[in-house]
């Protein structure tokens, strides 16, 4: 089993439906087991501006499937919950999974990053990531907690339970 770390975003057709029915289907994932699920923020998007905000959490997994099956089955969740893949980058959708880390595995292929590229700097991913492992270090050996005093949290606010 491999301790993995999942970030989930939404900023279409009820994005706090969307992040909750993410992690029903995250919890019903083969081979697999949900561990922790942070609570929901909302963050101003990045890139185009001419969109809403965003519904973010995080999740933790542990798993069997290797990193591209869990790929995989995370693009099926975002197809499965309307994801219309456009040319627009960091466009609006329903659905935006992406996998942070794998364990400690540093991944470097056509289809998968590991550790997501974006996440020391997205202050939507590292607090509520924090939110759920607080002492976690990263590959590279950084600390999650360096990363989180560094960040500019100033459009992330926490959403009520
Ligand atoms: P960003 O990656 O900057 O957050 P995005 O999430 O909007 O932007 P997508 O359009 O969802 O980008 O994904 C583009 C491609 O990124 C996917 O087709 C996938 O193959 C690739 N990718 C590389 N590394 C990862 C990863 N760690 N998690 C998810 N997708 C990844
Ligand atoms: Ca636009
Ligand atoms: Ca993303
Ligand atoms: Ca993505």
């Amino acid at each position: 089993m491999t301790d993995v770390f999942v970030a989930l975003g939404a900023n279409l057709s009820n994005p706090k439906k969307q992040i909750l029915r993410a992690i029903d289907a995250l919890q019903h994932l083969p081979d697999s087991k949900l561990i922790a699920c942070s609570p929901q923020y909302s963050s101003a998007p990045m890139g185009p501006q001419d969109q809403p905000d965003y519904v973010n959490a995080v999740a933790q997994l542990q798993t069997t499937l290797s990193p591209h099956q869990l790929l995989d089955e995370l693009q099926r969740i975002e197809l499965e919950q309307g994801r219309v893949r456009k040319d627009e980058r960091w466009g609006p959708r329903t659905l935006d999974l992406d996998l942070l880390l794998y364990g400690q595995q540093v991944i470097q292929d056509e289809r998968l990053t590991v550790p997501h590229y974006g996440m020391t700097q997205r202050a939507f991913v590292l607090i509520p990531l924090y939110d759920i492992a607080p002492a976690l270090i990263l590959p590279d050996g950084r600390q999650l907690a360096e990363l989180v005093a560094a960040c500019d949290s100033s459009t992330l606010f926490r959403l009520p339970d």
